[in-house]
């Protein structure tokens, strides 16, 4: 499904330049689960923007269902965006002028889905903010806000799930229940889940741990062996 082929990225300071990703190589097969770790600083979240199109690699391919996803247009990006990915970030990119409700509802009412608000409704339930349907994201604790951008990614049960440590603003019975939820959606919808986690408990639970080391991916055996 993905083929990640050369990858590289480097990000131009004013006298040097910064080498992120070297040459990254991974292949990932529809419906897997795979967790990426590696020390602060060490490319996750770079990876996961190039995996969401949201910047181009300085170098190499994205390969997405045999197309180079990095070489399509804006339109056709956003296209695949909607329709096939759930991007969950650390910073949560809510719209502060829409509802909880009116947040997790916009993906599908910008690809025309006639059912949004009840789609939208159910999955807030899913994680647990049932009662703040109505609740601006400034009335929203950190962690509430998290809960609705997790739900906004999810609502259109996309295809990919990229997840930046999405339990980093949580507390522990919280960021479990939002973990099931992740694993559940790829059990239940056959969904392709990319968790960037420090958490080594919630890496174990995915089928693959990829470790970032020196803009290289490698990948952990001794895990794929035990699962
Ligand atoms: P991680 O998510 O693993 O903590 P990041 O992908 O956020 O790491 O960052 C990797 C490295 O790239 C860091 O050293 C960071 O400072 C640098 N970096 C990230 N984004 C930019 C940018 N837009 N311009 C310059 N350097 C960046
Ligand atoms: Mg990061």
């Amino acid at each position: 499904m993905i083929k990640l082929q050369n990858l590289c990225m480097n990000y131009k300071l004013e006298q040097a330049q910064l080498s992120v990703l070297n040459d990254a190589q991974l292949s990932i097969e529809e419906g897997e689960t795979l967790a990426i770790v590696g020390p602060s600083g060490s490319g996750k979240t770079t990876l996961l923007t190039l995996l969401a199109g949201l910047e181009q690699p300085s170098s190499g391919d994205i390969m997405l269902d045999g197309v180079k996803f990095n070489k399509l247009d804006a339109d056709a990006l956003a296209d695949i965006r909607r329709d096939q990915l759930g991007i969950i970030f650390q910073s949560f990119h809510l719209v502060q002028s829409l509802t909880a409700l009116g947040n997790v509802a916009l993906p599908l009412e910008i690809a025309g889905k006639k059912n949004a608000y009840q789609l939208a409704r159910k999955m807030l339930d899913r994680v647990g903010l049932a009662e703040r349907e109505k609740h601006y994201p400034a009335q929203l604790s950190g962690g509430e806000q998290q809960r609705v951008a997790i739900a906004r990614a999810l609502v259109h049960k996309p295809k990919l799930v990229l997840a930046d440590e999405p339990t980093g603003n949580l507390d522990v019975v919280t960021g479990a229940s939002i973990i099931e939820l992740l694993f559940s959606l790829n059990k239940d919808t056959g969904s392709t889940l990319l968790l960037v986690t420090h958490d080594d408990e919630v890496a174990r639970r995915c089928q693959r741990i990829v470790r970032l080391q020196s803009g290289k991916l490698v990948e952990d055996q001794d895990h794929a062996l035990s699962v």
